[in-house]
């Protein structure tokens, strides 16, 4: 049985990426710059498993998790947390909503989830004093958190303003153990920082393939509960999220994206599947420049940046330069004619056949689904009175 003991190796080369105002960025993790520090032959995966035995010190990830799983952003912060923590420090996530995922591969050794906290209610004082009480008992080392729109970033700042002793830092683009990086003057320079107790983690600050699985051990949420009931009551009424008509959101921001290409030659088929499908509306730069699509709806690298939970592409290829634009979605759906294009190797899903027939074909399933749906509801109320 081999075992490593806290061996870090950082490769003096490693990959940096230089951004376009000429500042050097270099990525936590990337390249397998790093090796696990302590690896067993107990392996839950194929990776070696890091588990901190007698762990003294513990790192704590904080993130709201968006229908049962954490997003890419919340991993970079968890890889970011495990890359760092030593032998004797454990990585515990704290999740905010619930979880149906395994964060073992994501470098968790220890998983703390409060459903009742997600992000679609708005009752940021209760999070900040259950957040609070949860430091109170962990006495963490170091806190990550994502710095995001979704609730992550709100909530870390008013954790941070809470603790005005501690040092904070936000927008952090770079990190190893020695410093924490962000940007100044507009962008143009990196400037250092010791390492702060609170971090919020900008994206792509740290790889989240990791070299090394974790336990993933969930800790007792009595336990949480229990701080729960130290928490406030809040002094307003949260009305929960609006529903707001998907093509009136900017496509930055929508979670549900269907893009059209050079494969489309019904545009109104497909804004009836998108509207079907509550999604906003995108397309590749062959489809604007035919005149389809207006401009702002391009998607790519001269286009748009999206980050959709689910991208849709019909008739589109996949060209470097478009997948540049959707790097960034969780999920990827391709429908195409070409079960050899690359939209179709990148995507999750991939439907090959014709675009028109299979979006007409969709959108009669999902005219059905309502129906069903309707039915149903109206039967449960009826019995129900
Ligand atoms: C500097 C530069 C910047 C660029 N920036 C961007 C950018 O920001 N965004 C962008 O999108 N592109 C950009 N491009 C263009 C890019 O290289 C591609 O040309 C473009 O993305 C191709 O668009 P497309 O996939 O819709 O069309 P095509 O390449 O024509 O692909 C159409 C796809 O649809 C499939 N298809 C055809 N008919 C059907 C059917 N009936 N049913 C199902 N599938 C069908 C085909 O198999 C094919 O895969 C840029 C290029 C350059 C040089």
């Amino acid at each position: 049985m081999t075992e490593h003991h806290n061996i870090k190796r950082i490769n003096p080369r490693r990959a940096y990426e230089i951004m376009t105002n000429g500042v050097k960025r270099i990525t936590l993790g990337l390249n397998s710059d790093y090796v696990a520090h302590e690896v067993s032959l107990h392996q839950t995966s194929n990776k070696p498993l890091r588990s901190p035995k007698k762990a003294e010190k513990r790192v704590l990830v904080i993130a709201h998790s968006e229908r049962g799983t954490l997003d890419d952003h919340a991993k970079q912060c968890l890889a970011a947390a495990a890359i760092l923590a030593d032998a004797e420090t454990a990585v515990v996530a704290l999740v905010l909503g619930e979880l149906q995922e395994d964060l073992s591969n994501a470098g968790v050794d220890e998983v703390l989830v409060m459903d009742t906290l997600d992000y679609q209610t708005f009752q940021p004082d209760i999070e900040l004093a259950f957040v609070k009480n949860i430091i109170t008992s962990l006495q963490p080392s170091r806190i990550f958190m994502p710095d995001n729109l979704i609730g992550d970033g709100d909530l870390g700042r008013r954790l941070i303003a809470s603790q005005p002793e501690k040092l904070a830092a936000t927008h952090v683009i770079e990190i190893n153990n020695a410093h924490i990086a962000n940007y100044q003057l507009g962008g143009n320079a990196i400037a250092l920082a010791s390492f702060p107790y609170i971090v919020l983690l900008a994206p792509d600050a740290a790889d989240t393939s990791l070299p090394f699985s974790a336990s993933a051990l969930a800790i007792d949420p009595l336990t949480a509960n229990q701080q729960m009931r130290h928490a406030q009551t809040p002094s307003y009424a949260s009305l929960g999220m609006q529903t707001i008509d998907a093509a009136k959101i900017a496509l930055e921001e929508a979670d549900f994206i269907v893009s059209a290409g050079n494969g489309v030659s019904n545009v109104q088929t497909l804004q009836t599947l998108a509207a079907a499908l509550d999604a906003a509306v995108g397309a590749s730069r062959v489809a604007v420049d035919d005149g389809k699509f207006s401009r702002d709806k391009q998607i790519g690298a001269t286009g748009k940046t999206v980050s959709a939970s689910t991208y849709f592409a019909i008739g589109i290829s996949g060209a470097l330069q478009h997948l540049q634009g959707i790097k960034d979605c969780r999920h990827v759906i391709a429908i195409n004619r070409d079960h050899s294009a690359a939209i179709v190797k990148r995507a999750n899903l991939s439907l090959i056949g014709d675009a028109e027939e299979i979006m007409q074909a969709l959108i009669s399933a999902i005219a059905e689904a309502k129906i069903t749906a309707i039915t149903d509801v109206k039967l449960a109320t009826q019995e129900a009175a």
